[in-house]
């Protein structure tokens, strides 16, 4: 029987993407074999960190849901094969289907109609060798490149690879700041001063609750 490793599952806002701010039901999947420097979920790296529930405990769960949107992520939810699967079920229950990943593993058997927030580790992460290049083929006009930007040095390296692979044509890019590392403030005027076809996102969470709380 399929099965996945589940840290947890709770009701928010969606804190990020271009759906931020709607009501949001969060699976966050454990596991992460990364290590950036500024994680801000560490307590789901670890695999031990979730229960085994199985695919019939977990759709039975969710069988009414409470939100249009579900986000599935983690931990890097691509770590565990069974969450394509995962996926292709929840696109009959939810209006609309998020799936975060680090963008270390393949993406190409995610379902289409599922929109990818594919965060691509920057030098300053301490991840950028984790990066699956082969993924920049299959991006799509519903996926969202996200770029958290830990120092100016960041910023030039996400502009680089904004040109190399032409992203703001196929996709919707986004620019973040590590909390407390970069002030939104220089990000703006670096954006508007490089007239750069993406947006900044403010991680609506830290804003509402503690930056340090989690499961909101
Ligand atoms: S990929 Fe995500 S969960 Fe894994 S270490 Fe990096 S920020 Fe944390």
């Amino acid at each position: 029987m399929e099965s996945l490793r589940i840290h947890e599952v709770y009701q928010s806002v969606q804190g990020e993407s271009t759906l931020a701010g709607m009501p949001c039901t969060f699976i966050r999947l454990a596991g992460c074999p990364l290590r950036c420097v500024y994680c801000d979920t560490p307590q789901a790296i670890p695999l031990d960190s979730g229960e085994t529930q199985t695919f019939s405990t977990i759709f039975t769960s969710l069988s009414e849901p409470k939100t249009p949107l579900v986000l599935v992520t983690g931990g890097e939810p691509l770590a565990q094969k069974n969450c394509i699967s995962l996926l292709e079920g929840l696109l009959s229950m939810y209006q609309h289907v998020q799936l975060e990943t680090a963008g270390a593993y393949d993406i190409s058997k995610v379902p289409t109609q599922v929109s990818i927030i594919l965060d691509i580790k920057t030098p300053g992460s301490g991840e950028v060798g984790r990066n699956r290049w082969q993924n920049m083929q299959y991006l799509r006009n519903n996926t969202e490149i996200k770029f958290v930007l830990t120092s100016r040095e960041d910023y030039v390296w996400a502009t680089g690879i904004l040109q190399q692979y032409d992203l703001a044509s196929q996709c919707t890019v986004l620019m973040s700041c590590t909390w407390g590392s970069l002030e939104p403030q220089d990000l703006v005027e670096w954006i508007m001063q490089d007239n750069l076809p993406v947006r900044i996102q403010l991680q609506l969470h830290k804003y509402i609750w503690d930056a340090e709380k989690t499961g909101v």
